[in-house]
C-alpha cells in the first residue's frame, strides 16, 4: 500500500538522518540518500494526504515576513563566570557547607554559539525559539527545523523542553566566507556570528544550506516514561529520546575533578571542529538544584568558567607593506617576538591603512594582539600608555615598496593597490604564485630561483619560464646539473597539467582554485572561455557578478589573448586532459594525508577530479574514502574514529584503475 511505502520511506530517512546527524555515525552514502529522499518528494507530491510532520521533507519551509515574540514558558538564566579556579572553590565551598562534601557535579563544554529552547509536545517538535533576554525570545521554528540534529519526532511521545547551542563547525564557517569572499559578499568575523546570521533568515532555504547543528544542555521533562533525577540521568535520557549531546560531557565527584576538566580542555579546545569558550559546571542532583535556587539573574547551582582569552600584548617594532599578485598592498606589522596560544608570533595582520587609522596604531606602541583559532593573529588595539601620544602618526605610505610608483584605490576595495603591471614585487607574487601548489604546483622552482630569475632578466612573467634552458638555471647561483634539469624537466612536464591549474594559476582577480575548477566544468576548453559571454558566466552557480566580468575581461583583453596564444604555441595542451575526464567517482567526497610513492597528494588530487570527484582537506561524516600514505596525520585517526574507509595508495590506484 501506497501510505505504508511512504512511512517506510520516511522512517529509513530519519534513521538514516539521526544516525549521520546526532551519532555521528553515517549508515549509507550521501547519494543513496539523496536518492531515497527525491523518492520520498516524489511520492509526498503524488499523495500529499500522506505527509506528516516528521517527514524529512518537511525541513524546508517558505520565506516568512518577520519573527515574532514568544515569552518562554521557563525563563533562561544567564550564568555567573569567573577566569579564577579559587572562585570556582569558593563557589563549591557554599553548596558543601549545605549539603556536605562530595557534591557531584557535571562539567560540560561551554559552545560559543546561540542558545535556543525547543519544545517538544507529544513527540513532536512543534516550536523553537532564541534566548532573547531570557523572558522573551524570537520564534524561528521553521528554521531550526532545517538543522538535521534537531529531532523533529522524538522516539517517545513525550511533552518536554529542552535548550540547547546552535553552532557551526569551523571547517564549514570558514567554507562559507571564501564563499562570501568570492560572491562579494562580507565575511562573518567568527563562526558565532555566522550560526546567529544563519538562523535569523527569513527565507529557510538559505539556513538550510548553511552547515548548522546543536548540542542539547538542559532537559526539562514535563511528561515522560521517564523522571531523571539528576542532570546527569537527564542528559543521558535525552540521549534516548534522540537528542544530539556533546560526547566530552563529564561526571566529577567534587570540585577538584571540574578543575582538572577545566584545565585538560584550555588547550585541547583548540583541536575541536566547533568554538568553545569556557566550561559550565553544574550540581549534579536535581534536589539540591531546586534548594539551592537563583539569584535575580542566574542559577546558584550552576557556574561558568571561562578560558583565558588568546590575546597578549607586545611592542610594535615597524610596519611593512607585502605586496600581493594583484597589486593589493597589505600592511604587516612588526612585532617583539611573543608566544601567543603555543607558537611564536613575530607579525600580524593590520589588513589595511584604514584599519591603521582606526585603532590609531603608532610605531613603538604597546599593542594588543589576538589569534582566533582559525585566524593569524591581527592587531587588535593599542594598549593604553603615556608614549603613545608622543609617538608620531603613522604616515601612510603613498607609494609602491618596491617600483616607487603612487599606490592607488580601487573602486569596491579598501586596500590600497600597486597598479604599475611592471612592478618587480606584483611581478614576483605572481610569478611565485604561478609555481605555487594551488596553481602549477612546480615545487622544485621556490621563490629564491624565482627571485634571482627575475633579478638575471631571464624570467619576468609566467609564460618566460617556459623558454628557460637547462643552461639558464646554470647561471643562477649555487645549482648544479642535477637541479637544473630538474627544475626545467618540472616546468615542461606542467603543460600537461590540467585546464583549471592553468585558469588558477592566470591570478585573475578572484578566480580561485575552487572558482577555476567550477569553471573548467562549464567550458572545458581554453576556446570556450574566449567565447564566453558575459551572461552565461555570471550564470554559473557559485559566480557572482563581479568574478564573471573580471574573467570576461581578462579574455577579452588584447595583450591577455596574445600571450594565451603563446601558451598554445608552447605546446599547452588542454584539451586532451579534458576528454578523459570522467564520472565514476561522482558524489565520493576523498581526504588525503600522509605522503604517497608515486605521486603528490595533488597529482592524487588531480586524479580524483578527472573522475569527477572531490577532494576535502578535512575529515567529516560526509567523507567518502580518507588515502592513508606514509605517516599520515590526525586526519587518519579522525576517519577511524568516524568509521570512514581507509584506502592504502595501492587500493586507491587500484579504484582508478590504475593498477
Ligand atoms: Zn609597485
Amino acid at each position: 500500500m501506497i501510505e505504508n511505502k511512504i512511512k517506510q520511506i520516511r522512517e529509513d530517512l530519519n534513521k538514516y538522518s539521526y544516525n549521520y546527524y546526532v551519532l555521528d555515525n553515517p549508515l549509507i552514502s550521501d547519494f543513496e540518500y539523496d536518492n531515497l529522499y527525491k523518492e520520498l518528494e516524489e511520492l509526498e507530491k503524488q499523495y500529499p494526504e500522506f505527509v506528516t510532520p516528521d517527514s524529512p521533507t518537511q525541513r524546508v519551509g517558505g520565506i516568512s515576513s518577520g519573527f515574532e515574540e514568544v515569552k518562554h514558558k521557563y525563563r533562561l538564566y544567564s550564568l555567573d563566570n569567573t577566569y579564577n579556579y579559587e572562585e570556582l572553590r569558593k563557589w563549591y565551598e557554599k553548596i558543601t557547607k549545605e549539603f556536605g562534601n562530595n557534591v557531584e557535579l557535571v562539567c560540560e563544554l561551554k559552545i560559543d554559539g546561540l542558545a535556543i529552547a525547543l519544545t517538544y509536545k507529544n513527540g513532536y517538535f512543534v516550536k523553537g525559539a532564541t534566548r532573547g533576554n531570557g523572558i522573551v525570545g524570537e520564534e524561528i521554528t521553521q528554521n531550526l527545523k532545517t538543522i538535521r540534529a534537531i529531532p523533529l519526532k522524538l522516539f517517545e511521545n513525550a511533552d518536554v523542553e529542552v535548550r540547547g547551542e546552535i553552532y557551526m563547525p569551523k571547517t564549514s564557517f570558514e567554507k562559507l566566507n571564501e564563499e562570501n569572499l568570492l560572491s562579494g559578499e562580507k565575511p562573518f568575523a567568527n563562526p558565532r556570528n555566522a550560526a546567529a546570521g544563519s538562523l535569523r533568515q527569513l527565507d529557510s532555504s538559505i539556513t538550510a544550506k548553511r552547515d548548522l547543528s546543536m548540542f542539547t544542555y538542559t532537559p526539562i521533562i514535563e511528561r515522560a516514561s521517564k523522571q531523571p533525577k539528576s542532570h546527569w540521568e537527564g542528559i543521558e535520557y535525552v540521549k534516548e529520546l534522540g537528542f544530539k549531546v556533546n560526547p566530552n560531557i563529564r561526571l566529577v565527584k567534587d570540585i577538584e575533578g571540574a578543575i582538572e576538566y577545566c584545565k585538560e580542555w584550555e588547550n585541547k579546545r583548540f583541536d575541536l571542529d566547533y568554538a568553545t569558550d569556557g566550561v559550565v559546571i553544574k550540581v549534579n542532583r536535581f534536589d539540591y538544584q531546586n534548594e539551592l535556587g537563583y539569584t535575580s539573574r542566574a542559577p546558584k547551582w550552576a557556574t561558568a568558567f571561562k578560558f583565558p582569552p588568546e590575546e597578549i600584548s607586545t611592542t610594535l617594532e615597524g610596519i611593512e607593506l607585502g605586496i600581493g599578485k594583484t597589486g593589493a598592498v597589505t600592511p604587516v606589522a612588526i612585532l617583539t617576538p611573543v608566544n601567543l596560544a603555543g607558537s611564536v608570533v613575530g607579525r600580524a595582520s593590520l589588513h589595511n591603512f584604514d584599519e591603521i587609522k582606526r585603532l590609531d596604531v603608532r610605531i613603538g606602541d604597546r599593542v594588543l594582539i589576538k589569534k582566533a583559532a582559525e585566524i593569524i593573529p591581527k592587531v587588535i588595539k593599542v594598549v593604553d600608555s603615556e608614549e603613545h601620544e608622543s609617538l608620531p602618526l603613522y604616515q601612510v605610505q603613498k607609494e609602491c615598496p618596491s617600483c616607487g610608483e603612487d599606490l592607488k584605490e580601487v573602486e569596491g576595495e579598501v586596500n590600497l593597490y600597486c597598479l604599475n603591471p611592471l612592478c618587480p614585487a606584483v611581478l614576483k607574487a605572481k610569478l611565485e604564485y604561478w609555481v605555487s601548489k594551488e596553481a602549477m604546483d612546480i615545487d622544485s622552482v621556490g621563490p629564491s630561483v624565482i627571485s634571482k630569475l627575475y633579478d638575471l632578466g631571464l624570467v619576468k612573467q609566467a609564460i618566460d619560464f617556459y623558454k628557460l634552458t637547462i643552461e639558464d638555471f646554470l647561471k643562477l647561483d649555487l645549482v648544479k646539473e642535477k637541479s637544473a634539469s630538474n627544475m626545467y624537466n618540472a616546468i615542461q612536464e606542467s603543460k600537461s597539467k590540467p585546464l583549471s591549474r592553468f585558469i588558477t594559476a592566470l591570478s585573475i582577480r578572484h578566480v580561485g582554485k575552487e572558482t577555476a575548477e567550477l569553471l573548467t566544468g562549464e567550458f572545458p576548453t581554453l576556446e570556450d572561455f574566449k567565447n564566453a559571454d558575459l551572461e552565461r558566466l555570471s550564470n554559473i552557480d557559485g559566480i557572482g557578478d563581479k568574478i564573471a566580468k573580471n574573467i570576461y575581461e581578462f579574455f577579452h583583453n588584447e595583450h591577455n589573448l596574445f600571450m594565451l596564444k603563446e601558451f598554445e604555441n608552447l605546446g599547452f595542451k588542454f584539451e586532451n586532459n579534458i576528454a578523459q575526464r570522467t564520472n565514476e567517482l561522482e558524489g565520493k567526497t576523498f581526504v588525503l594525508t600522509g605522503t604517497l610513492q608515486s605521486m603528490t597528494r595533488d597529482e592524487a588530487g588531480d586524479k580524483i577530479k578527472m573522475k569527477g570527484g572531490k577532494t576535502s582537506s578535512s575529515v567529516s561524516k560526509k567523507t567518502s574514502f580518507v588515502i592513508a600514505g606514509e605517516n599520515p596525520g590526525s586526519k587518519l585517526d579522525k576517519a577511524k574514529d568516524l568509521g570512514v574507509i581507509i584506502l592504502s595508495e595501492e587500493e586507491f590506484l587500484k579504484l582508478i584503475g590504475e593498477v
